[in-house]
């Protein structure tokens, strides 16, 4: 093991500040393998040497930390930035540790972030090669239909030199959002009067006020997307390659991982050993 000085090994474990801890020694409150220690640049070894405080070990300080973030829109995906606030203002505040998030939300985008400072794990989990599982939900502006589902089942064109790895959507409900609000019509091509006749539906899309109507859609779909890339803005180009856009997101799973409901937005908390076995 690799020995340190007492105060710093305090500190490091959470005691106080450094001025705090030496205090703490001073007082004789501090207890190295069961003797009073008085010196705090005594060396310590965390791994050999038994240190006591208040009557409790004092444990090593973990390699790594892991937080769970419930991030709310508004805040951006970096360590820092001149303007914008980030996600690591709303994990605590360590010093000495080098946190990043594990991947990106856009500023807009709600949900689970994992901010480490284990660089290895958040490797693993942002490699293309391995094909992580990431679920989002989301509202849509216009009417996701199965055909979309097949689409995105193949993979999209979404602009890139390569279509989308497939992905996996779900419709979860369609609704119309004003539906005293004009003719916009999804309804019109789904109703029971023209379900089925396609010589109808072929002479409504060739009338430019039908065309016009479901441009002006006000039909909404909640849907879930599980995709295993993470290209910039990958879920809303992916429904945008589908006609739809999306008006909101939220990521709900990442791997084993998922959002816990009673997270609250904005709110972060460490993993739990078990989520952290099942991550790795
Ligand atoms: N896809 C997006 O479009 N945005 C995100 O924030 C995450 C995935």
């Amino acid at each position: 093991g690799k020995a340190v000085r007492l105060d710093k090994f305090l500190a490091d474990s959470g005691a106080g500040t450094r001025t705090e801890v030496k205090k703490l020694i001073q007082k004789g409150m501090v207890q190295v393998n069961g003797e009073t220690a008085k010196k705090p640049e005594l060396k310590v070894d965390p791994e050999r040497d038994v240190v006591e405080f208040g009557g409790e070990r004092l444990g090593a300080r973990a390699e790594f930390v892991y937080y769970l973030l419930h991030k709310p829109a508004g805040y951006v995906s970096a360590t820092e930035d001149i303007r914008e606030k980030t996600v690591l203002e709303l994990v605590p505040k360590d010093g000495r540790r080098n946190l990043f998030p594990v991947g990106r939300l856009d500023k807009d985008t709600e949900g689970l972030l994992l901010i480490t400072d284990d660089g290895q794990l958040a490797h693993q989990l942002l490699s293309p090669k391995k094909h992580v599982d990431k679920t989002y939900f989301a509202v849509t502006e216009g009417k996701v239909v199965p055909e979309d589902i097949e689409k995105i089942r193949v993979g999209v064109d979404i602009g890139d030199q390569e279509l989308t790895l497939p992905g996996k959507l779900e419709i979860l409900k369609s609704w119309e959002e004003n539906p005293e609000q004009g003719v916009a019509s999804g309804k019109d091509c789904e109703g029971k009067n023209v379900k089925g006749d396609s010589e109808t539906m072929t002479a409504k899309a060739n009338n430019e006020e039908y065309k016009a109507d479901v441009e002006k859609s006000s039909w909404r779909s909640e849907i879930l997307l599980t995709i295993q890339e993470g290209r910039f803005h990958q879920v809303k180009r992916m429904m945008e390659a589908v006609g739809k856009k999306v008006i909101y997101l939220k990521r709900i799973s990442m791997g084993s991982l998922t959002l816990p409901d009673d997270l609250p937005k904005g709110q972060a908390r460490e993993l739990t050993p078990g989520e952290l076995a099942a991550l790795r």
